[in-house]
């Protein structure tokens, strides 16, 4: 691996490793024998392999997970839980340039997000360390089988699911881990996580700190592998109590056929194609960089993508032009150069995909203001891209490119009823934001906006103690805040008579 950046030590000696399967609390050979290799998507060089973990490795998982379940993990207080969780955050943040240069390397981050992915980590986890011990049932003021409440005593229990089986995308390893990770520990709940294959690393170092913080054998375990073998296993499996899944819509779909076998519970966040709505009374200033921000962040690999720009056509041109400017200044390159703020996309089979979408563009009659092209270099580059003249039958407005390109529409003076039908028409409702300085349109257009998050002068504000889900075909459930553990909780009714 020729590396034009001088990687720091423990990042070198990570790479240098041999990497398994993390199971029972160390790393353990996979039971077959082939290697899938992970490469920068900044050079397309090989950076290092990962097991392909099978459908038998994801039962000797689970077997794992299910036995922390009885063991000391079980039976922890919520204090020590709490400071389990704490250690680990402490640990994940005395590593934090370990996870900016993992994170560039494995997924090709701008430098200044993949440093965010560090601090993210542990702010999730201390975010849900304080709700442990918080997990508390209700007294129910119950008179059932005839007695009288000084006869009788009703109440809840909150308790674990059990063993969860956690599938994740590649978009922004860590953060998509801990999304994860973070409520099943505070639930007590066990895991066998299994990563996506384009960005693998990142959950094996996560594995690894976790056991180093004191977190017990078999509490978190990863099986790195493919979808369609290790991922489907998992979802299949019938010793896993629930799946949590972060995807692609298509694969979602197959994940509740699956999990159908043993009626597990399901939570999907899916894809989107976020609606960025901007009126004639917004300030410039800030909605152009906001919306240009919401479509080009992670190059678009970005499940809150403000993928369709709606503009008052009083402003489209403007707007228009703003967005196009500020798409060609944008540097493109490693991340390892601190001044990019466009990476690589992960694979040249995203890139070849996004290039596809982009070559329907104009044939259906979108008008290109900047970008379309391939950046230089080595590495799998999309250049920022801005279409004016869409319409809602067009390609690039329905389908989720996953690639930094916005679609751009116009509205006139209609009512906000048909401006919020525009932005309404998609299968998809994740997430949206409304420009405006007119506190009646945006109150009105948070109410009409079909998704399970909207910003109103912002684009995807995201918060540990802000639930996050989909509508539609976005998702079911929400992560992230107190909703963020109810995922991970059953509840049991007690009723104890005398
Ligand atoms: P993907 O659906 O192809 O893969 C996601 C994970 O599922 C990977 O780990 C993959 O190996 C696994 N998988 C694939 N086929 C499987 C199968 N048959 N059974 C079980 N697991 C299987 O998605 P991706 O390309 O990694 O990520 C991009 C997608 O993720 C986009 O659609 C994006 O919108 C979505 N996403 C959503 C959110 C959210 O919070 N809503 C966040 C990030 C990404």
């Amino acid at each position: 691996m020729a590396m034009a950046y001088p990687l720091n030590g423990s990042t070198r000696e990570f790479l240098a490793r041999r990497l398994d399967l993390f199971v029972d609390g160390r790393m353990q050979r996979a039971t077959d024998d082939g290697r899938l290799e992970v490469s920068d998507p900044a050079s397309g060089e090989r950076l290092t392999d990962i097991a392909l973990g099978s459908a038998r490795d994801i039962d000797a998982a689970v077997d794992a997970a299910r036995r922390a379940l009885r063991g000391p993990w079980g039976r922890m207080t919520a204090d020590e839980r709490t400071r389990a969780l704490l250690d680990y955050a402490r640990l994940i943040e005395s590593n934090a340039t370990l996870f900016t240069e993992i994170a560039v390397l494995d997924n090709g981050m701008p430098w200044p997000i993949a440093q965010s992915t560090a601090p993210f980590c542990a702010m999730f986890l201390r975010y849900y360390a304080g709700w442990v011990s918080k997990i508390a049932g209700e007294t129910l003021p119950s008179a059932g089988n005839g007695k009288r409440p000084n006869e009788l005593l009703a109440y809840t229990l909150r308790e674990p699911v059990g063993v969860v089986g956690a599938i994740t995308p590649w978009n922004y390893p860590f953060g998509m881990e801990m999304l994860k990770i973070a409520p099943v520990l505070a639930t007590g709940c066990t895991v066998v996580l299994k990563p996506a294959e384009q960005a693998p690393l990142a959950s094996l170092l996560l594995a690894e700190l976790a056991a180093q913080a004191g977190v017990p054998a078999g509490v978190l375990n990863v099986v790195t592998g493919l979808g369609e073998t290790a991922g489907a296993a998992l979802a299949a499996h019938p010793g896993v109590d629930k799946v949590a899944f972060t995807g692609s819509t298509e694969v979602g779909r197959s994940i509740v056929q699956a999990a159908a076998g043993n009626l597990k519970r399901v939570s999907l966040e899916l894809g989107g194609k976020s609606p960025v709505v901007i009126f004639p009374d917004a300030d410039l200033n800030q909605a152009i960089p906001g919306a240009a921000m919401a479509a080009f962040l992670l190059q678009g690999q970005n499940c809150v993508c403000g993928s369709r720009v709606f503009v008052h056509e009083s402003i489209a041109a403007a707007v228009g032009e703003g967005i196009a400017a500020l798409a060609r200044q944008l540097k493109i390159g490693s991340g390892f150069d601190p001044s990019v703020m466009i990476g690589p996309v992960i694979s040249r089979e995203q890139r070849d995909r996004i290039e596809a979408l982009l070559a329907t563009a104009k044939p259906e009659g979108a008008k290109l203001l900047a970008g379309g092209g391939r950046g230089t270099g080595n590495g799998w580059f999309v250049e920022p891209t801005v279409y004016a003249n869409c319409l809602p039958e067009m390609t690039i407005v329905r389908e989720e490119i996953f690639g930094p390109v916005i679609a751009m529409q116009t509205f006139n003076d209609g009512d906000l009823e048909s401006i919020a039908a525009q932005a309404n028409d998609t299968v998809y409702g994740l997430s949206g934001s409304v420009w405006t300085r007119d506190l009646a349109t945006a109150h009105r257009m948070v109410r009409m906006i079909d998704a399970g998050q909207v910003g109103v002068n912002c684009h995807a504000a995201m918060d540990p103690s802000m639930p996050f889900g989909g509508n539609k075909q976005s998702g079911w459930g929400r992560e992230f805040g107190r909703e963020g553990l109810d995922l991970y909780l059953k509840t049991k009714a007690v009723t104890i008579t005398w």
